[in-house]
């Protein structure tokens, strides 16, 4: 076993580190390549939680401009995180890692009901929690339930996994002068309107010194390395 730097991780996995090429579902490849990341973090010895968001399935506030009830449409988003959930699980105990899937929603067919203390033991006896449905409340998004479950389960950092390679000052996507920044405290990202996190997610972490990991999930290694203390991203932090 390693010396871990982060006894207990929360990992925000956007539903978009799932799409892989297309531009929407579910890409396989993509799914079993995220578990063998986790794997890889998993065998350092740390406790690790996974917050999977549904963008690549479903996302409330885009159906609710075509005309779904923005309450509706953010129950259907929240279902869309489940179906993700399921994937992320298969491909994990593929791999041998032993895991939970626990949903906010209650479905038990499925799932665990979300309850904190049965998450905290799991994570005792080393196995993965995938926390599904985010918080169960519409108008939220899955970075605040990561924010949210990380604080409840007692997380000592999140890890957000990206598609770019850190914080930028502006959309790297977009602007080919956005420069990358390494180290930012969660106040001045609100202040510059700095796109980490939504802003209830950076100010739930602000309020209780949660730091945050944003890095690419395309970095293979990289969950490993940054639990290991190894700089990879950027750190979001005081
Ligand atoms: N959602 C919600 N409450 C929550 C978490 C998610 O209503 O606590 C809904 C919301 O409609 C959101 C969708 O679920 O658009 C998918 O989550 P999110 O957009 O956060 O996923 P990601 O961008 O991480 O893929």
């Amino acid at each position: 076993m390693d010396t871990i730097k982060y006894k207990r991780l929360l990992l925000k996995l956007s539903g978009e580190a799932l799409i892989g090429d297309g531009s929407y579902g579910i890409s396989q490849e993509m799914v079993v390549y995220a578990a063998q990341e986790i794997k890889l973090a998993y065998e350092t010895g740390a406790q690790l939680a996974v917050v999977i968001g549904g963008g690549n399935i479903f996302r409330g506030v885009e159906a609710s401009v075509k005309g779904i009830d923005r309450a509706t449409a953010d129950y259907m988003g929240m279902l869309a995180t489940v179906i993700n959930a399921l994937a992320l699980q298969n491909s994990l105990e593929k791999t041998g890692i032993p895991t939970r899937v626990q949903s906010a929603i209650e479905m038990r067919e499925l799932a665990e009901p979300y309850i904190r203390r049965k998450a905290m033991r799991h994570l005792e006896k080393n196995r993965v929690v995938i926390f599904a449905a985010g918080t169960g409340n519409p108008y939220f998004t899955t970075d605040t339930a990561a924010a949210l479950r990380a604080m409840e389960i007692d997380a000592d950092i999140i890890f957000k996994a990206t598609k770019v390679d850190g914080v930028y000052t502006k959309d790297p996507v977009k602007n080919s002068d956005a420069e990358m920044i390494e180290k930012i405290t969660h106040a001045d990202v609100l202040k510059q309107g700095i796109s980490v996190m939504d802003s209830t997610a950076i100010t739930l972490c602000m309020d209780n010194n949660l730091p945050i990991i944003v890095f690419n999930m395309k970095n293979k290694g990289a969950i490993k390395r940054a639990l290991l203390g190894e700089k990879v991203g950027s750190f979001v932090g005081g």
